[in-house]
């Protein structure tokens, strides 16, 4: 995704098309500046990419014309203007088909407007009469005519009138009430309708308009002597000991360098040219920074922090996800336990306790005594944890509580190594959303972590690591010597263990869950992104569908 802060006072030829397809379509475009390259936008640009060849080179014609006025208040790029019977007539093309009135193909409304602003705005650079516009839909093959009259006129400076007053709106217009709009649009993913309408409407079955699963992998670089280049338009990782890898840019969602390995400024260069983020780890797998290229848009962070100033505002967010994550916990215990007969007094004594916190969690009435209840309830459940390992596991890989800095167990070094990548995956998913990292609604900026980030992983923790690392336990997947460091009584992960966790988390983000809210399936890392996105509808949309997820 690329983000831009254009916000110029010229609006663009192609936005009169938004502002005539969706006013929403325009408002996110122009004034939040996102820009979300899907297939049918790549199939557009290839369109245009294949089109040069036959239509540029000969004499009067031309091809991608950029074109402004002052007056019109207007700029843009015409596909083509060839001059046809003494007139310059600027032409347009679309990959889909015309819209047809009986059988007479006739060109969309959006469309019209589009080839009307090129051609008032060659008119005012040549001086010269422009009497139509022409329109090439090549689904259907056809081309048609758009005449350059009154009416044309008229609807061209409507939109550019309209445009303005949508720029100086605070806040997104309403989703289309047409909902087949919303099937084609490029910025369904980011607008979220369906679940705007789910919002306002319970009964409304929400159609998934959002990708399902992701385009691009994550790399981790976890050799301490690795050096990371930049070899043409790939990614080039030349380990100590092992051949080296390639990938290409455009194939890489995100790059994460543990421990000591170095990177070129080349390749620094190229991913932030790509607006690909660099985290880095430390050895012990605490986070340490992450690079985005772009900080997002202004005006949606603005959006952000006004809301949460509000301290309100901010102990409701936090009441709906610490009931969300205390109340997983709850279920995923008793669900894993209900046939093995682990359930002794003492498990109960802390399913008690679980159970005690989330009954008051609703009703608190500030944010220390909300902490006070989910840290019980957390400390409750890291003591049950234990009865979920198998009794088949060898006794060193049993937890015991919930030890952090530093873990004293295998498990609780594996528990830490994997939650850093829960946060690497958070903070990708909040840099990609455009909201700002640093600002959250819960816990509270002590520390170098992230206080949003810190947040949204509370919903993540349990299903992204602590189910896919208690099952692998069960497994016996792990090597107590080998995928081990120890120290004292330090524990860490080994340069194998590493390998083996990164292993187990991509692949668990990969998995698809059924949203039991908005009734689709999705990758988990698909679904890190949704939530953020429904958390910032918590302010700038239709709320209530924040927080609702629920394991079962
Ligand atoms: S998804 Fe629908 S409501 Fe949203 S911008 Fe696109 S057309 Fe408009």
């Amino acid at each position: 995704m690329q983000i831009n802060n254009y916000n110029d006072e010229l609006i663009k030829a192609m936005s009169l098309h938004a502002i005539n397809y969706c006013e929403r379509l325009f408002y996110l475009e122009e004034v939040e500046g996102i820009e979300l390259a899907d297939e049918s936008v790549y199939a557009g640009r290839r369109l245009h990419e294949e089109l040069k060849p036959e239509d540029v080179g000969e004499d009067g014609e031309w091809s991608e014309v950029y074109v402004s006025s002052e007056s019109l208040g207007l700029t843009g790029k015409a596909d083509c203007i060839k001059r046809r019977d003494g007139a310059l007539i600027p032409y347009e093309h679309k990959r889909g088909r015309a819209k047809r009135i009986g059988e007479k193909p006739v060109p969309w409304e959006a469309d019209a407007v589009q080839v009307a602003a090129y051609a008032m705005l060659i008119e005012e650079e040549t001086g010269e009469i422009i009497p139509e516009g022409r329109i090439r839909y090549h689904a259907d093959n056809v081309t048609v005519r758009v005449p350059i009259d009154d009416q044309a006129r008229f609807a061209v400076n409507a939109a550019i009138e309209r445009g303005r007053e949508l720029r100086s709106l605070p806040e997104r217009p309403p989703v289309s009430p047409n909902d087949r709009l919303c099937i084609r649009c490029s910025l369904a993913p980011v607008c979220l309708p369906e679940e705007e309408r789910l919002a306002e409407d319970e009964d409304w079955q929400p159609v998934r308009l959002f990708p399902p699963d992701r385009e691009v992998k994550t790399v981790h670089v976890t050799d301490p002597g690795a050096r990371i280049t930049r070899s043409g338009e790939t990614l080039k990782i030349v380990p100590l000991d092992e051949s080296p890898v390639s990938f290409p840019i455009n194939e890489v969602g995100a790059l994460v360098i543990h421990g000591f390995a170095q990177a070129t400024t080349q390749a620094i260069h190229m991913c932030a040219y790509n607006g690909i983020p660099v985290h880095w780890i430390s050895g012990g797998g605490r986070f340490i920074a992450a690079l985005a290229a772009d900080s997002g848009s202004v005006q949606r962070r603005l959006l952000q922090y006004k809301a949460l100033s509000d301290e309100n505002f901010k102990l409701k967010l936090a009441v709906s996800l610490a009931f969300a994550k205390v109340g997983g916990q709850m279920r995923y215990i008793l669900r894993a336990t209900r046939e093995s007969g682990k359930r002794d007094p003492s498990f109960m004594e802390k399913i008690d306790e679980i159970r005690s916190s989330l009954k008051r969690i609703p009703s608190v009435k500030s944010p220390d005594s909300l902490r006070g209840y989910e840290g019980t309830a957390s400390r409750a459940y890291f003591e049950a944890v234990r009865y979920l390992v198998s009794k088949n596991v060898d006794d060193s890989m049993r937890p015991d509580g919930r030890s952090r800095r530093p873990p004293r167990d295998r498990f609780n070094a594996l528990l830490s190594f994997g939650y850093s990548l829960v946060y690497q995956a958070v903070m990708q998913a909040i840099l990609n959303v455009g909201l700002d990292p640093s600002i959250g609604f819960f816990h509270t900026p002590r520390s170098s972590a992230h206080p949003l980030v810190m947040d949204v992983m509370e919903l993540y923790r349990l299903t992204l690591w602590d189910m896919p690392l208690i099952g692998s336990v069960n497994r016996s997947q792990w090597d107590t010597a080998t995928d081990f460091d120890i120290a004292g009584k330090r524990v860490w992960l080994s340069r194998e263990g590493k390998k083996k966790a990164i292993r187990l988390f991509e692949a668990r983000l990969d998995e698809t869950w059924k949203h039991p809210v908005v009734g689709y399936s999705l990758s988990y890392s698909r679904l890190i992104e949704l939530e953020i996105r429904l958390l910032e509808k918590e302010w700038s949309g239709k709320p209530g569908l924040f927080g609702r997820m629920r394991i079962r």
